[in-house]
C-alpha cells in the first residue's frame, strides 16, 4: 500500500514537530477545576489549524456548570472537507486537566523530554492523544491532499468534570450529530494497541437518614442520624456488597477487578459540620439530626437503572423493618448509562485493522470502569459509531510524574492516519480515472 507507506514517513519525519506540539499543550496549564486557559489553548489550536486549511470555529459553552467570564468554557472544533462528498472522521480530545497533588520530581508544566518520554499534568489524559491526532491529519493531507468526506478535530472543555460544558453542549448544538459526522475517535489514553469500544454506567445518588437534635449528655431524648447510617451500612457489608459482586458482565472491562458491578461509598458525613483548620475550640454536645451519604455505583450492561437503584431502596426498606423511626431520603445526583460500541462498527473494524498493520498484532477491545465522553456523543449526539483510541498508558493518567512516551504517540498517529485513508482515501474512485466527480453513497 504506497498511501500508507508514504504516511509512514511522512508522521515519522515530523516526529520533532510532534514533541513540540505536544511540549506546548502541556505548557498551557489548563487545570479543572477551576477550568484556566480554555481561551489561550483553543487560541494556540485554531492557530495551528488554521495553518493546515481546516476552518476553525470557537465555541464557548455560555451558562454550562462553572462557565463565567473569569472561566469561559471554551471550545473548539476544527474541520477541512475534502473535495468530494463523503464520510467525516472526527477526532475529539479534552483539553482540561486534572489537579496536579503532591510527589512530583518534574515540573508538571515543563513538558520536559527525558528518554523519549515527555512529562506533565495531561502528557496522557490527554494532550499527547490530541497531538497524535493532529499529526495523524497533517500527515495524511500531505500524501492526500485529495479525499473524500472530511476531517474534523476538536479539542473540548470539562471532560474531567462531567462534559457539560464541553462535548455534552456541542452535542446539544448538533455537532455530533450523525448527518455531520459519521465516525468518532477520542484518543484517551488506553494504550496504542487497545480499542476502547465504551464504559460501564453511573449511578451517583445521595442517601440522607434523619434524627432528632437534643443535648449530647442525654441522647435517648434525641434520635441519632448516624446510627441510623451505621445501620443502613451493616446492611450494604451484609446484603448489597456480596450480591454486588456476583454480577459479572460480558463488557471487556479493563482492570479486570471492574468486570463485575460496583460500588464506592464517596463520602458520609453526619451531624456538625468541622470547624476550619485554624478553629481552635471544642464542638458543642448534639444528637446528630442528619446524616448524608453520597455513593457513586457502577453498574453494566445487563443491568437496568430501575433494578439499580431499587437495589439501594431495598437495603433501606429493610432497615426500615428493623429499626424504629427509621427515616430516609434518597436524591439522584447524576446517571450515565452504559454504552458499548459493537465490535463490527466500521470505526472499531477501521482502527483495528490499522492497528494490525501498523504493529502486527491484534487489537485488544477493552472497557474503561469509568465513563468519559463518549456517553454525551451516544446519549445526545445519537451517534453510536465511536470509539476511544489513543497513545499513553492508562494508569498514568491523573498520577505524579505523567507521561507520554513520543514512540507510542508515532505509532498511535500511524493508526489514526492509516484509518482516515481507509475512511477518506481507499476504495474511492479517483474523479480522474472516472473523468469527472460523482456523488458517493
Ligand atoms: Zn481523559
Amino acid at each position: 500500500m504506497p498511501l500508507a507507506d508514504d504516511l509512514v514517513r511522512e508522521i515519522d519525519a515530523r516526529r520533532d514537530d510532534l514533541i513540540a506540539l505536544t511540549q506546548d499543550l502541556l505548557r498551557i496549564p489548563t487545570l479543572n477545576p477551576p477550568g484556566e486557559n480554555y481561551r489561550e489553548i483553543c487560541d494556540y489550536l485554531q492557530k495551528r489549524l488554521a495553518a493546515s486549511g481546516f476552518d476553525v470555529e470557537l465555541i464557548r459553552a455560555h451558562g454550562t456548570p462553572g462557565d463565567s467570564d473569569r472561566y469561559p468554557r471554551w471550545n473548539i472544533v476544527a474541520r477541512r472537507d475534502g473535495d468530494r462528498p463523503g464520510e467525516c472522521v472526527h477526532f475529539n480530545s479534552h483539553i482540561d486537566v486534572v489537579d496536579v497533588g503532591h510527589g512530583w520530581t518534574k515540573d508538571p508544566f515543563g513538558g520536559e523530554l527525558i528518554d523519549g518520554k515527555i512529562y506533565g499534568r495531561g502528557a496522557c489524559d490527554m494532550k499527547g492523544g490530541l497531538a497524535a491526532s493532529i499529526v495523524a491529519a497533517e500527515a495524511f493531507l500531505a500524501v492526500s491532499p485529495e479525499f473524500s468526506g472530511a476531517i474534523e478535530i476538536s479539542g473540548t472543555a470539562d471532560e474531567e468534570s462531567g462534559g457539560y460544558g464541553g462535548v455534552a453542549y456541542l452535542a446539544g448544538k448538533g455537532y455530533f450529530s450523525p448527518d455531520r459526522v459519521q465516525h468518532v475517535i477520542i484518543p484517551e489514553p488506553l494504550n496504542k494497541d487497545r480499542i476502547c469500544l465504551g464504559h460501564r454506567g453511573v449511578w451517583w445518588a445521595e442517601v440522607e437518614t434523619f434524627g432528632e437534635i437534643a443535648h449530647g449528655s442525654m441522647p435517648f431524648l434525641g434520635d441519632c442520624a448516624v446510627r441510623h447510617m451505621g445501620a443502613v451500612i451493616d446492611e450494604m457489608e451484609e446484603s448489597l456488597f456480596p450480591a454486588l459482586a456476583q454480577k459479572r458482565t460480558d463488557m471487556p472491562v479493563v482492570p479486570e477487578g471492574a468486570r463485575q458491578s460496583t460500588l464506592n461509598i464517596n463520602s458520609i458525613h453526619g451531624g456538625q459540620s468541622e470547624g476550619d483548620a485554624d478553629f481552635t475550640g471544642l464542638p458543642s454536645p448534639c444528637v446528630p439530626d442528619s446524616c448524608r451519604m453520597v455513593i457513586d455505583r457502577r453498574f453494566l450492561l445487563e443491568e437496568n437503572i430501575d433494578e439499580v437503584q431499587a437495589e439501594v431502596l431495598e437495603v433501606l426498606k429493610t432497615v426500615e423493618g428493623r429499626r424504629d423511626k427509621f427515616r430516609y431520603d434518597v436524591r439522584e445526583l447524576h446517571r450515565v448509562l452504559p454504552t458499548m460500541t459493537e465490535k463490527d462498527a466500521p470505526v472499531v473494524m477501521t482502527v483495528a485493522k490499522a492497528i494490525r498493520e501498523t504493529m502486527g498484532k491484534d487489537a485488544e477491545y477493552v472497557v474503561s470502569p469509568g465513563t468519559y465522553d463518549q456517553k454525551h456523543i451516544d446519549r445526545i449526539g445519537k451517534l453510536k459509531n465511536c470509539i476511544a483510541y489513543g497513545p499513553g498508558i492508562l494508569d498514568l493518567a491523573h498520577k505524579p510524574d505523567e507521561y507520554v512516551g513520543v514512540d507510542d504517540m508515532l505509532d498511535s498517529a500511524k493508526v489514526m492516519g492509516r484509518s482516515l485513508i481507509e475512511l477518506l482515501a481507499e476504495g474511492q474512485v479517483q474523479p480522474s480515472e472516472k473523468g469527472g466527480s460523482h456523488e458517493l453513497a
